[in-house]
């Protein structure tokens, strides 16, 4: 049975009073408003955006089949709301469905992990999927679910505007680029996503498979810590494990 979204704002607990998360699901009376129905366009966005009022126009979504197919919950995001790096993924995964949080599984933690590797930390970015439900069985998302949804997340790219996106796999690299070339051919080189720098590189998940490939996917990281300008003391030249 589907749960009703918590209430609670789960982050607050350990990250910084600057950090703003994503998730939390507790709204004003003043800010409530209907929720639209599955047919409604969901590409209208209002003026002045904010998570808030994405958080409460996913209330309770049904706009795509993925809300009939095993979520507990929907998996908004979470981070600074003023990061100078914003993640994008692909789907919430078990872990991620049953926290109400993306990436927390095992691939969430080597994102952590690179994430410290360039000086940084979960507080300094924000994360994101590119459909906001676990699609059963982790299957990939299907392509009517990211049409659907995935105007929510140009959404949250348009309230944080980073200065770089890294876009973790081929579904949240194509999506944002839209483009049906492989990732194997995009990453490695930034690309332009609405004024912003957007990096392809590949999935965490992809990497747990293909540890080959973290060489390449490191080499990703290091442009992007570049290009941000990071102070990273003693950067590693080979991926964290
Ligand atoms: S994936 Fe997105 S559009 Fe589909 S039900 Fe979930 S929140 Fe709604």
């Amino acid at each position: 049975m589907a749960k009703v979204p918590s209430t609670r704002f789960p982050l607050q607990s350990f990250l910084p009073s600057r950090a703003v998360v994503m998730a939390r699901r507790t709204l004003t009376k003043t800010a409530k408003r209907a929720t639209p129905s599955p047919t409604e366009s969901t590409s209208a966005k209002p003026d002045n955006d904010s998570f808030d009022a994405i958080a409460l126009d996913l209330k309770d979504c049904t706009r795509c089949k993925l809300c009939k197919q095993g979520r507990s919950q929907i998996v908004l995001g979470e981070g600074n709301p003023k990061a100078r790096l914003m993640f994008v993924g692909e789907a919430p995964g078990e872990q991620e469905d049953t926290e109400g949080r993306p990436f927390v599984g095992r691939s969430g933690q080597l994102l952590d992990k690179m994430i410290e590797a360039i000086g940084l930390t979960r507080a300094d970015v924000f994360i994101a999927n590119i459909v906001k439900c676990r699609p059963p069985e982790n299957r990939n998302p299907e392509p009517d679910e990211i049409e659907t949804c995935s105007p929510y997340l140009h959404r949250q790219l348009e309230i944080v505007k980073p200065e770089i996106i890294l876009a973790l796999g081929k579904f949240a690299s194509q999506t944002l680029l839209q483009t049906e070339t492989r990732i194997s051919d995009l990453r490695g080189t930034f690309q332009n996503y609405r004024g912003a720098k957007l990096m392809p590189t590949f999935h965490p998940a992809y990497l747990l498979r293909n540890p080959s490939s973290k060489k390449d996917a490191w080499t990703d990281w290091q442009t992007v810590a570049k290009e941000l300008k990071l102070k990273i003391p003693n950067i590693k030249n080979s991926a964290p494990q």
